[in-house]
């Protein structure tokens, strides 16, 4: 949608009214126009502006403005356009002698709109090189209501007709063909001239309005005044159809366009398909000054009337054909080629995302699964802690409950015994004795160590004790010590760490006793943390429910995504495979047309020759005749050049006879 381009020029004012002021259009008397760039105002020339707000337009000229600045400003534009397919008109509109003539035809020393646009017209498309031209012109007037062309004496009272190639056209307005005049410009590219190509078919409209008459101003009277009067219909007309066009969309309602033959005409012009341009024409004169502002009036509100110029192309059977073929081309190589390619990405790129969620999901499950365990194992193992809690009583020997008790060590919560490197060759001070399968085997140890592997520095020795070589050999001491750590050996890696104490003093290390009340304390202690450990995990657990949860939901709609694409790229197989399906029937259809058009031609040609033949012997027998003829004529002339002579011969007798006669009379 493009705005109509308005324009306001004041023509100079008569010798009598001039009276220029700065920045007036110099009308003389007590109000005049004010011209300030793209603003109209009227003025007394002692108060300053009268009340009412300026006209505003694209372009006010004043006085001075020349036609070829008028045309340069409003209208050479128009001329590309035209010569690249699309509709354009230009006309002047005002009040009689406001310079419509002048500014449409001009002077032959400041020529106008009509001979500077067809000028530019030739200048243009000789400048194209890529299109060929065909330049018609036409020239037409409305007089009472009546199309006339003014090219051919025959052509009056031309209807105005319409259809859906031509738009808007005057049926039978004679068009000459032009090597360098105006109106209508045909092209089609270059080098390929064919029928297969389209043709740009656009129409240049230059109109020159017979003014609106004042009546009681010009004194007209009888047939003058009946002309004035459609004059000002058309006039009118064409008021309403701008007032009509400007008004917002809701209260338009119908644009009254075959109200006058000017507006049908110029229909495409006026909210239609062209560029349009109007130069508003007005008097400066203060006798001027209603007219005027009724001109303004009409200039505003055709600023606010929109247009839909587009190019105008049109094809030919076999151009429609053609065109027709490569859609269907472009709508198969769009089918197996790039846009189906891009679904089927998408679809794949969706199940990988879909397969990898799957995955994270399984290694989720199996994570809270094994998360779910050992806490299963910890609240068994806190349990079984709550359960082996040693009391003495449990032992009638003092020497088990001996063995039991703590030696006189720091409490290391994670260290434990495996490496024993270092220790190896240290016999006199090594803590553990040489071979610990005398004492226990290595299954035992594993599960003592729970698998744990540290070094033995982290052990808590009790430096400078003498092993008891004797002691090792104690089998009931061993046995018992087996029997003791056996319980314990199930616990966790604190369990274990004590009965390496206990072991220690099993060695003999002097026996440092851990109270019974502290040895609970600690062991409530290692509870309470085993607690937080487990809610710990439970917490974690939670967390990981929770991103499972995601991830599920993330994966149903990833799969609603998906069938969401299958259902669309289906959709659009379908609609891009019913209008392939339509294209072919469409060719199918025009293929038989043409088909059929070749057999009628065919047909028709022979008929031709046939009718040629039958002509040829037409025509022999008409030469027979003629000869024929000549031969009678020939005949003809002897015989009576024979009864001419036996006539005069006759004759002769009958005289001879008659003055015999007359002789022998008595
Ligand atoms: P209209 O066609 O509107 O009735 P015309 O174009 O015939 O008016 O103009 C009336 C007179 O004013 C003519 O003599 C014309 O030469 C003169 N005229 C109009 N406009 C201008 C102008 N811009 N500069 C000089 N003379 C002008
Ligand atoms: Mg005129």
């Amino acid at each position: 949608m493009e705005k109509i381009s308005v324009a306001v020029r004041f023509r100079p004012p008569n010798p009598a009214a001039a009276d220029p002021s700065p920045g007036g259009a110099g009308g003389g008397g007590d109000r005049e126009w004010r011209i300030d760039d793209t603003r109209v105002t009227l003025v007394h020339r002692a108060a300053g502006p009268a009340p009412g707000a300026p006209f505003v337009f694209d372009h006010v000229f004043d006085r001075t403005a020349t036609n070829e600045r008028v045309y340069g400003t409003v209208v050479r534009d128009l001329i590309g356009a035209v010569v690249d397919g699309f509709n354009a008109t230009a006309f002047a509109y005002g009040q009689t002698s406001s310079g419509k003539t002048f500014t449409m035809n001009g002077s032959d020393v400041d020529p106008g709109i009509i001979p500077r646009a067809v000028r530019d017209v030739f200048d243009t498309v000789r400048q194209t090189d890529d299109r060929e031209f065909l330049v018609r012109v036409s020239y037409m007037e409305i007089y009472n209501e009546e199309i006339n062309d003014l090219l051919t004496l025959e052509g009056r009272r031309l209807p105005i007709k319409e259809n859906l190639e031509r738009g808007v056209y005057v049926a039978g307005l004679r068009e000459e063909i032009v090597n360098s005049a105006e109106q209508v410009i045909e092209s089609s590219a270059k080098n390929q001239i064919d029928s297969e190509d389209p043709i740009r078919v656009s129409v240049l409209n230059l109109v020159d309005l017979a003014g609106s008459e004042r009546n009681n101003k010009t004194g007209t009277e009888g047939v003058r005044l009946n002309e004035a009067g459609h004059i000002n219909k058309s006039l009118l007309m064409l008021g309403n159809v701008i007032n009509k066009l400007s008004e917002s969309g809701k209260q338009r309602g119908h644009i009254p366009y075959r109200d006058s033959k000017l507006t049908r005409i110029l229909q495409p012009a006026l909210g239609g398909n062209a560029k349009t341009s109007i130069i508003c024409t007005a008097a400066p004169e203060e006798m001027h000054i209603e007219e005027t502002r009724g001109t303004l009036k009409f200039a505003s509100r055709a600023k606010c009337v929109s247009n839909c110029a587009q190019v105008n192309e049109i094809l030919t059977d076999a151009a429609l054909l053609k065109r027709q073929k490569r859609e269907i081309e472009e709508l198969r190589k769009k089918l197996q080629g790039s846009h189906s390619e891009g679904l089927e990405q998408v679809v794949l790129k969706l199940r990988n995302d879909m397969h990898k969620s799957e995955l994270e999901r399984d290694r989720l499950a199996m994570e809270l699964e094994e998360e779910r365990k050992l806490r299963i194992e910890q609240q068994k193992k806190i349990e079984g802690l709550d359960n082996t809690s040693i009391s003495a009583d449990q032992f009638t020997d003092s020497t088990q409950l001996d063995a039991l008790k703590t030696p006189d060590s720091k409490y290391i919560p994670d260290g434990f015994v495996a490496h024993r490197s270092r220790y190896s060759n240290d016999v006199e001070f090594s803590p553990l004795p040489e071979n610990l399968d005398n004492i226990a085997n290595d299954d035992l140890w594993t599960c003592l160590n729970k698998g744990c592997v540290t070094d033995l520095d982290m052990l808590e020795m009790t430096p400078g004790l003498k092993r008891e070589a004797s002691l090792l050999q104690d089998a009931t001491s061993i046995a018992l010590l087996q029997e003791k750590l056996q319980p314990i050996a199930r616990c966790n890696i604190v369990e274990a760490s004590y009965s390496q104490s206990l072991l220690n003093r099993n060695m003999g290390a002097a026996p440092l006793e851990e109270p019974t009340d502290a040895r609970c304390q600690r062991l409530e202690k290692d509870c309470v943390s085993d607690r937080q450990q487990l809610e710990e995990s439970n917490v974690r657990c939670a967390a990981l429910e929770k991103e499972r949860d995601l991830l599920r939901d993330e994966n149903s709609s990833l799969q609603q995504e998906i069938s969401d694409s299958k259902r669309e790229a289906n959709l659009l197989i379908a609609e891009k495979q019913a209008r392939l399906d339509d294209s072919i029937a469409r060719c199918v259809a025009v293929e038989r047309e043409l088909s059929v058009s070749r057999q009628d031609a065919d047909r028709l040609a022979a008929e031709k020759q046939e009718l040629a033949g039958e002509l040829g012997v037409e025509r022999q027998k008409m030469e027979e005749l003629k000869q024929d003829i000549r031969v009678i004529s020939r005949a003809f002339s002897q015989r009576e050049g024979q009864l001419t002579s036996l006539y005069t011969k006759s004759k002769a007798i009958l005289e001879n006879c008659k003055a015999s006669h007359v002789a022998t009379l008595p």
